[in-house]
């Protein structure tokens, strides 16, 4: 099997073209053409000897991903990308665009291990890791599918980037690379269902993202319904999890709650969700109508600004996340799923 060079770091590729008997600034150029000219073919390399290129093509390959489907959304235009891997396996992207600038969402696995019940991208179960390169790919096709420039990022697509820590670190180390997409990662916001461990690793390592946790219940009784996850880590453990990331890092925990009627949305929850987030304060709670999926009888709560209002009066700052995207099923995992079933 020939090597993934899209995954490899500067450093890496150094100590390859090296062993291959060349200069070790040629691994520079190479950098730069796959990272900043992003090119699909080592042909392209118009600085490098007719030979090396031979080497190249029979040593490494320049991974791809095909969008298979692109949906604008009308009302906001988002977009959308499902995008396709050579084994055949799909990804979903989706591209919003803001006042501030153009968001990318990408995902991080093919499937999902986690089984939230209310989350379309783990019914039909874990299918494999995406590698360094297929979350990269996922910036750079999007920006040319597009013609916009990505100026943030969130992992919230489908999977857990927690549970493919390695392959997430190396992908983030790729896209703040100087001789890359450059992008600092503190326009990055990485989503966790709540990997206890993990989250104590990444805040050790500083790295300066957003964490947002999805909490979506406050007590272990109510998460445990919805969240299978917190069986292995409850919420004590989890709230503790996020004071250390705030202690080493001084950024400020988002949670992500999503309010479906009648399991989450009363207001006895609200309260029980301010007194777990005392200790972790200052924080941000994003609120979500929730998305309603196929395989799930969950609906969206009619009181979500009551339950704000709940939390602001009681000190904890809870915003409403603006929907986008709604006429294109911009919500993760969704897209995916059709195509499958077709
Ligand atoms: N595994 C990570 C990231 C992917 S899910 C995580 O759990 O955070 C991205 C976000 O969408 C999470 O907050 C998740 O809980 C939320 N989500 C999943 N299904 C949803 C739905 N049907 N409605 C609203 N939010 C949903």
């Amino acid at each position: 099997m020939k090597k993934d060079i899209l995954s490899m770091n500067l450093t890496e590729l150094e100590a390859e073209i090296v062993s291959l008997g060349e200069k070790k600034f040629r691994a520079g150029q190479i950098y730069s053409w796959l990272h900043e000219k992003r090119i699909t073919d080592f042909s392209e390399c118009s600085d490098l000897s007719k030979s090396l290129i031979v080497k190249l093509n029979e040593i490494y390959e320049i991974k791809r991903l095909v969008a298979v489907r692109k949906l604008e959304s009308k009302l906001d235009g988002t977009l959308k990308f499902l995008y396709e891997f050579p084994d055949g396996e799909r990804c979903e992207t989706v591209m919003m665009s803001y006042k501030h600038g153009n968001s990318l969402c990408i995902s991080t696995q093919v499937g999902c291990k986690m089984g939230c019940s209310f989350c379309a991208s783990t019914k039909a179960g874990f299918v494999r890791d995406l590698a360094p390169s297929e979350m990269l790919l996922q910036v750079y096709e999007s920006e040319r599918g597009s013609g916009r420039k990505v100026e943030s990022l969130v992992l919230m697509g489908i999977g857990e980037p927690l549970d493919n820590y390695e392959n997430v670190r190396r992908f983030l180390e790729l896209l703040s690379c100087p001789e890359g997409k450059n992008l600092s990662l503190r326009h990055v916001s990485l989503s966790t269902c709540g990997i206890v461990p993990r989250i104590k690793e990444l805040a050790d390592a500083r790295l300066g993202l957003t964490l947002s946790v999805s909490l979506h219940a406050p007590t272990d009784e109510k998460r445990n319904a919805i969240m299978p996850v917190n069986k292995k880590y409850n919420t004590a453990e989890l709230i503790d999890a996020c004071r250390y990331y705030f202690a080493q890092t001084g950024r400020r925990i988002s949670f992500e709650f999503a309010l479906i009627a009648g399991v989450n949305d009363d207001i006895r929850t609200a309260q029980e969700l301010i007194r777990l987030l005392k200790p972790v304060s200052p924080c941000h709670v994003n609120l979500i109508p929730v998305n309603e999926i196929r395989e799930r009888e969950y609906r969206k709560s009619g009181k979500v600004r009551e339950f704000q209002k709940i939390l602001t009066d009681g000190g904890i700052n809870a915003t409403v996340r603006r929907t986008l995207g709604a006429d294109i099923n911009a919500a993760c995992g969704q897209l995916r799923r059709d195509s499958m079933q077709n």
